[in-house]
């Protein structure tokens, strides 16, 4: 299943739909594509992906694994 941007109808990826969740409503049904968030909220988009790139760091189940962490030990 896949969902769409309600401000701008575009095809979401799961990290978009995963930091609408953690940042606005984690039962949110409808998002917002990280361009119109960032319109939205008033926040650059820099700052979202580096949100998403955090919560993914920390090993929240809401993000999709990028590239592995590193790791040591
Ligand atoms: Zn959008």
């Amino acid at each position: 299943m896949e969902s769409c941007c309600r401000n701008c109808g575009r095809a979401l990826t799961p990290d978009e739909i995963a930091i609408y969740r953690r940042m606005v409503n984690r039962g949110a049904t409808d998002f917002l594509c990280i361009t119109c968030f960032a319109e939205a909220y008033h926040v650059p988009e820099k700052l979202i992906q580096e949100k998403i790139e955090h919560f993914r760091a920390m090993g929240c189940t809401l993000f999709s694994p990028g590239e592995s962490p590193p790791r040591d030990g």
